[in-house]
């Protein structure tokens, strides 16, 4: 414990399952106070209590990051409890892949509202917090396909290309308070998300990988755990890939 994040206050979406139970677990590690979110309260409440085990003061709260309202309450929980943010993850993202002709209005709808709005949401109500403190990091977790795009997922490439977007004006806008925001962009890491692929569009993209394997979860929440450190402290603005050389 305590490499370089003790006293700091974390909040994860997202971060019941996968890469972000991943980030969460490891900033708690590094001595973080974690604020960890999800829409399913028990599973919320279990990955607070494994935050807990680690030794570091933890809070589940669980929130739709697509209602303004639920991000309100989320950021106003984490604020009652802890009095400040320092480090804001946005993991929360879904898909709902589908060929262009074949997609539905709401699946493109729940996608953007999800993986974009939601960190629009986020970012909004702790940037309010953060500019007080004067300090803080801001991560979006994007995707390979928001930089290469990928055939099936237009409302999910588009999305993540729009989250980069956003990374960057709000690196521009928030310098002036001391806040960094960075994205990490994960390409094929081994989750719930990736294990609902067909085999053959898994392997095609696995074929694709010059490391010739996936990911994991781990391997993006130690970029992401640098990025909130100290030693990041020039960083802002940037994309981050952690892909196994998918896109370069
Ligand atoms: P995952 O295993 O499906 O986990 C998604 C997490 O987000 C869960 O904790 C889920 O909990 C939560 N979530 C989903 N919808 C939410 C909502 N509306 N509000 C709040 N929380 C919500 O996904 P993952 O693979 O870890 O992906 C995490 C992030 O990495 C996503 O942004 C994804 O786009 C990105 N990414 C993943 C990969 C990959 O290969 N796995 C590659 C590139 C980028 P509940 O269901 O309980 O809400």
């Amino acid at each position: 414990m305590g490499d370089g994040l003790a006293g700091r206050v974390a909040l994860v979406t997202g971060a019941t399952r996968g890469i972000g139970r991943a980030i969460a677990l490891t900033l708690a590690e590094a001595g973080a106070s974690v604020v960890v979110s999800g829409r399913d309260p028990a599973r919320v409440a279990e990955a607070a209590s494994t935050v807990e085990a680690l030794g570091v003061p933890g809070l589940g709260v669980a929130a739709d990051v697509a209602s303004a309202e639920d991000v309100k309450r989320l950021v106003g929980e984490a604020q009652e409890r802890f009095g400040r943010v320092d480090i804001l993850v946005n993991n929360a993202g879904i898909t709902r892949d589908a060929l262009l002709v074949r997609m539905k209005d709401a699946d493109w709808d729940e996608v953007l509202a999800v993986d974009l709005r939601g960190a629009f949401y986020a970012s909004r109500a702790v940037a309010r917090l953060m500019m007080r403190q004067r300090s803080g990091r801001i991560i979006n977790i994007a995707s390979t396909a928001g930089v290469m795009g990928n055939a099936g997922q237009a409302n999910y490439s588009a999305a993540k290309a729009g989250l980069l977007g956003l990374t960057k004006a709000l690196a521009r806008e928030l310098a002036h308070w001391g806040i960094l925001v960075n994205a990490v962009a994960p390409g094929l890491i081994e989750t719930d998300m990736t294990a609902a692929l067909p085999p053959e569009a898994r392997e095609g993209l696995l074929a694709q990988v010059p490391l010739k394997r996936a990911g994991t979860a781990q391997e993006v929440a130690e970029v992401v755990r640098f990025l909130a450190s100290d030693a990041a402290g020039y960083i802002t603005g940037q994309v981050i890939h952690v892909n196994g050389g998918l896109y370069m």
